[in-house]
């Protein structure tokens, strides 16, 4: 049987929570918790789109 389950795009564990999840330039990111988020988040912040629209660019 296979599974839908997704890994986490930084640390591969599977995601058992949903939520947890980045839109970026190539396409949405899962994340097994809000940790791995955060951490991707500051590694590829040129990559990460902005969640709220009103977030202007400087
Ligand atoms: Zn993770």
């Amino acid at each position: 049987m296979n599974d839908n389950k997704k890994q986490c795009d930084l640390c591969g564990l599977d995601v058992e929570v949903e939520g947890f999840e980045l839109k970026t330039i190539e396409g949405d990111k899962r994340f097994c918790c809000e940790g791995c988020k955060g951490i991707y988040q500051m590694l590829h912040e040129d990559q990460v789109l902005a969640e709220t629209p009103d977030d202007a660019k400087n």
